[in-house]
C-alpha cells in the first residue's frame, strides 16, 4: 500500500481504457467509470448505481439510480456542474430495493459516502449496502448558471449544440456536434467556480474504492488508482475478463508526476483558504469543517 500526502492511499496506479467500443463512443476519457459499473452490475457485485445523467436543461446533470447497462451508459461524459449524487443514497436502499449500491461521483461525494458509512445520521441500512464506489478526480465545479455563462458567453456556443466539454492543458474546451472547437483560458473561469470548492483538500478521490481521471494519461485513456481491497477485487476480475487495456503509469506521458503537481497545487491553495477563514473577521472566525 502506497500512502501519499497528495494522492492518498492506493495499491496500484495504471493508465487504462475500456475495450467496449460502444462505451468508448461517448465516454469522457477511457470509459473507466461506465465500464466498471456495467461490469459490476453484470457480475452481481452491485444491483444498481447512482450516476449523473443529463437533466431537464442541456448539460445540467441529474443524479439517477441506474439498474441497467443502458441507463448506466446514459451517464457517460463529464457535466461540469453540480449533481447532488448523495441525495439518492438512502432512497436507493428504500423504494429501489437495492442491497448492493454503487456510487459514482467526485471527491466530496466519496467523502459523504464514507461519512454516512461510519457516522450514519438518519442513514439506516446505508453503511452495509454500499458495494462499490468509483470516484472522479476533481479540481473544481461550477453552478449551472456559471457553466452556462462560460459556454454561451465566453466560448460563444449554444449549450444544446455542445457534444463534449473538457478541462485540460490549462484551458476549458467546448466541442460542438458540428465539429467546432472553442477554448478559453482557465483564468477566465475562476470567478465562476463554486465557492465551496475552495476549501476542498482532495483532488484524486482519495476515499473511493477506485478513482479515475484524465490527467496523467494520453487522450482517450484514463489514470486509475486502485485503492481498497474491494476495488482491487473488482478491478482484477474486470481485467481478467478483458474489460480493459492497461499500461503501467510509468510508461505513459505526462504520467503521475503531473497528477501529483496538480494535486499539490489544489491542496496547498485550498489549505491556505481554510487557514484564512480562522482570522476572517475581527476577533471571530468562519467555521472550519476539518477542526
Ligand atoms: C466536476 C468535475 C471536475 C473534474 N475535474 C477533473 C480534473 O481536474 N482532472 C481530471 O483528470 N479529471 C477531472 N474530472 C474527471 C473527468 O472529467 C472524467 O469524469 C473521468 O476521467 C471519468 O471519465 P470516464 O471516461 O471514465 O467516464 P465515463 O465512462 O464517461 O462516465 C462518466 C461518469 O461521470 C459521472 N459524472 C458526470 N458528471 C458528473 C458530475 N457533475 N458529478 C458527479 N458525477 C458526474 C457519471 O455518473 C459517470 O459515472 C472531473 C469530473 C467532474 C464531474
Ligand atoms: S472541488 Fe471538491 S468540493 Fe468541489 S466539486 Fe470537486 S470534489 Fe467536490
Amino acid at each position: 500500500m502506497i500512502e501519499d500526502p497528495y494522492l492518498g492511499k492506493y495499491m496500484t496506479c495504471i493508465s487504462a481504457r475500456s475495450t467496449d467500443k460502444e462505451i468508448l463512443q461517448k465516454a469522457q476519457d477511457g470509459g473507466i467509470a461506465t465500464t466498471l459499473m456495467t461490469f459490476a452490475l453484470e457480475q452481481g457485485i452491485i444491483d444498481g448505481t447512482i450516476v449523473a445523467v443529463e437533466g431537464d436543461r442541456p448539460w445540467e446533470p441529474k443524479p439517477f439510480v441506474a439498474m441497467s447497462r443502458e441507463d448506466i451508459l446514459k451517464a457517460r461524459g463529464t457535466k461540469y456542474s453540480i449533481s447532488p449524487q448523495i441525495s439518492w443514497l438512502k432512497e436507493a436502499t428504500r423504494s429501489f430495493g437495492l442491497d448492493k449500491v454503487g456510487v459514482t461521483g467526485v471527491c466530496c461525494q466519496m467523502q459523504a459516502v464514507r461519512k454516512a458509512q461510519l457516522y450514519p445520521i438518519n442513514m439506516r441500512d446505508v453503511p452495509g449496502k454500499v458495494a462499490l464506489t468509483v470516484g472522479l478526480f476533481c479540481m473544481e465545479n461550477f453552478p449551472y448558471k456559471s457553466m452556462q455563462t462560460i459556454v454561451e458567453d465566453h466560448a460563444n456556443q449554444n449549450l444544446s449544440s455542445v457534444k463534449k466539454m473538457e478541462i485540460g492543458k490549462g484551458k476549458f474546451w467546448v466541442y460542438t456536434e458540428r465539429g467546432n472547437v472553442s477554448t478559453l483560458p482557465l483564468k477566465a473561469t475562476h470567478k465562476y467556480e463554486q465557492p465551496g470548492c475552495h476549501v476542498c483538500l482532495d483532488y484524486v478521490s482519495n476515499l473511493a474504492d477506485i478513482s479515475t481521471g484524465s490527467v496523467g494519461s494520453p487522450d482517450g485513456w484514463s489514470t486509475v488508482f486502485i485503492r481498497t481491497k474491494k476495488g482491487n477485487e473488482v478491478w482484477s476480475k474486470a481485467v481478467a475478463a478483458g474489460m480493459f487495456e492497461t499500461k503501467p503509469i510509468e510508461d505513459v506521458k505526462p504520467g503521475l508526476e503531473l497528477v501529483m503537481k496538480l494535486s499539490k497545487e489544489k491542496i496547498d491553495k485550498n489549505r491556505k483558504t481554510v487557514e484564512e477563514r480562522k482570522t476572517f473577521g475581527v476577533n471571530k472566525a468562519l467555521r472550519d469543517p476539518y477542526a
